[in-house]
């Protein structure tokens, strides 16, 4: 098996907003997909650290705003390098509040939908959750960023370092040592040992 193949996957970039009681919070992800037209249903999985996760299990609704081009990089360091169970990712930042109480992001949106939860799946690392699309606007109507766009055009290129070791694709961060253990989780961004390069 070559894993070169999945990376020919296409995927979007999302930041995914919930709310309990007065919390807001959010997070990045890149898995959300239209499966059904009638009834209008999309899936999202998300990676069960993220306290978003926890907070749509609860609840139950969920805001996917979807990013346009014009996302810079900070977006990704607000919601998906930091967890809502330590600062208030909506702090200083421009959202707007959806029917269903959940905010989603006013800029860098190409446009937002708000779901509902009809089911949902344990995928081990993840939860995958069906969900009724219940409301949904245009907003920048920009073209939607993709993951290889993101990787081309938004992550800051890595330094030319003179550290060794693994370094994950996703945010950057890397690990020195060798070799990477199995099971490493990224501190930063949470991806697993798949999503590093050997550097150095
Ligand atoms: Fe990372």
């Amino acid at each position: 098996m070559d894993n070169k193949a999945m990376y020919q996957l296409t995927y979007g970039l999302f930041v995914l907003s919930a709310k309990d009681g007065k919390k807001d919070n959010g997070c990045i992800i890149n898995t959300a997909a239209q499966v059904t037209t009638t009834p209008n249903r999309i899936t999202i999985a998300v990676n069960k650290q993220n306290f978003t996760h926890d907070m749509i299990k609860k609840t139950g609704a969920f805001n996917l705003s979807i990013l346009d081009e014009s996302v810079p990089f900070e977006v990704f360091q607000r919601f998906g390098f930091q967890s809502g169970r330590d600062v208030d990712k909506l702090d200083g930042i421009e959202a707007l509040r959806a029917e269903n109480g959940i905010v989603y992001l006013k800029e860098h949106a190409s446009a937002f939908l708000s779901g509902k939860v009809v089911q949902e799946m344990d995928l081990g690392s993840h939860t995958l959750f069906l969900a009724d699309v219940t409301d949904g606007e245009l907003l920048s109507g920009g073209s939607p960023v993709t993951y290889t766009y993101y990787q081309s055009h938004i992550k800051p290129k890595p330094q030319t370092t003179e550290k060794k070791g693994y370094r994950c694709k996703i945010c950057g961060y890397i690990y020195e040592g060798d070799p990477l253990p199995e099971d490493f989780i990224c501190p930063i961004c949470k991806h697993g040992a798949a999503d590093f390069e050997k550097i150095g």
